[in-house]
């Protein structure tokens, strides 16, 4: 299922299950933002976020700030930012800040 197709000018968000809820996870925008009403989210910063954030293995870019998710398989592999190019941090997102 790869639906590449920009919806409003952006790509399809991906949609992850986290606690029993479903959000798409917004990287442009930082927030995790519910499925059944994407007005209501999570920011990436709050505390809340930061638990989500590791639980989807979303990772920020040390050079441009630039969030990805990493998958578990590549956990802990050097992974370099598709924009910059500097390596992404992989430390628990949660002790960042
Ligand atoms: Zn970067």
């Amino acid at each position: 299922m790869t639906n590449a197709r920009p919806i409003q000018g952006r790509s399809a968000l991906p949609t992850i299950l986290l606690g029993g809820k479903a959000y798409f996870i917004d990287l442009e925008a930082r927030l995790f933002r519910e499925t059944m009403d994407p007005g209501r989210y999570v920011d990436f910063d709050s505390a809340r976020g930061s638990e989500l954030r590791e639980q989807a293995g979303i990772v920020a870019c040390l050079g441009c700030g630039t969030s990805v998710i990493v998958p578990v398989s590549l956990r802990g592999t050097q992974l370099r930012c598709v924009r910059c190019g500097m390596f992404l941090e992989q430390r628990d997102p949660s002790r960042r800040r």
